[in-house]
């Protein structure tokens, strides 16, 4: 009978040798909030499908932002619901649009303390709900069309203050045509996270509710990601580095561990990953059953995104985690 010299547990017996050899360790500057606002609201609205998160009116947003701003989160990331919809998504530019008030109100409230970042598409302001204006068969969403409407999108945006855009839509050539247009208004110091790696997912069904951005007909499999892909994350990632991207997402996080590891070993660009409405309604919701335990479930399930190789983490606990962190 021959007993192991090598035992791991050794270094797991008391909980100051587990800390000593952690090798993930969360901080509050990893995470950024992910903000809704509603125009015309007067107060918050809860969104059903997300325990805990809100539409927000102006004045309830500045209060969230300024409590995650406390908390130390390392970012916001804010998106609009108008109150107005068209074919164009003619809000998501306005300059009194709803984002671009939220953003001047919050850059005034928060300047440098936090990054501020807006989530740049077009689908919660299009009547159809999709992600660009439509070509004229409305078979799908035309990618230059569109790719102009987001270059106008972006400088309003960092017209407004934002530091970083952050443009989700998944057309081709969205980063270099969005990095033109505002290093030619002038803002050439703002940067771009491109969601680079954005998957056609079940897991974003809550969000719709929050973002009210349902498409009312077909879905984006035509421009979003074929989950089964891992391969074509990585030529998504290289053609928006190629355009400009100053930072890359991986999107959703919690099923695509796997690509997050991938594109981290690849890229020397920072890596974030967006855990998403469906990872966040999951947890909230087996929680509430009794079923999982709720505090330990969210560090771990944020813990392994951060473990893969996201150094940002998009998430609604942000707050609630910075806040433990401290
Ligand atoms: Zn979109």
């Amino acid at each position: 009978m021959s007993f192991p010299t090598d035992r791991a547990r050794r270094l797991r017996r008391t909980a100051a040798l587990r800390r000593l050899v952690e090798q993930t360790r969360l901080h509050p500057a990893d995470f950024v909030l992910p903000l809704f606002v509603k125009e015309g609201l007067v107060e918050p609205r809860d969104v059903v499908s997300m325990p805990g998160v809100q539409q927000h009116s102006l004045d309830s947003l500045r209060t969230v932002a300024g409590e995650a701003v406390a908390a130390g989160v390392g970012g916001l990331i804010v998106f609009g619901i108008p109150e107005h919809k068209d074919a164009t998504g003619t809000q998501a530019d306005a300059e009194d649009g709803i984002v671009q008030q939220a953003l001047r109100a919050l850059k005034g409230d928060i300047g440098d303390e936090t990054v501020l970042m807006a989530d740049l598409c077009l689908c919660e302001y299009t009547d159809h709900g999709h992600c660009g204006p439509l070509t004229t068969d409305r078979s799908t969403v035309d990618n230059d069309v569109t790719l102009m409407r987001y270059a106008s999108v972006a400088r309003a945006q960092v017209e407004a203050g934002a530091d970083v855009v952050a443009p989700s839509g998944m057309m081709d050539g969205q980063v270099g045509v969005i990095r033109d247009a505002i290093d030619a208004a002038g803002y050439a110091d703002r940067a771009i996270l491109a969601y680079a790696s954005k998957y056609s997912s079940a897991f974003y069904g809550p969000f719709r509710d929050a973002a009210e951005s349902a498409p009312s007909f077909g879905d984006r499999r035509t421009y979003q990601m074929n989950p089964a892909n891992g391969d074509e994350a990585l030529r998504e990632v290289f053609a928006d580095l190629d355009q400009g991207a100053d930072a890359v997402m991986v999107k959703p996080a919690g099923a695509y561990l796997d690509v997050i590891a991938r594109v981290s070993d690849l890229v020397d660009v920072p890596v974030a990953a967006y855990q998403v409405s469906g990872e966040y309604a999951m947890i909230e919701a087996a929680a509430a059953q009794g079923w999982i335990e709720r505090e330990r479930a969210i560090t771990e399930s944020v813990t392994s995104i951060k473990r893969a190789g996201a150094q940002t983490i998009l998430t609604y606990w942000a707050t609630e985690l910075a806040l433990s962190l401290r």
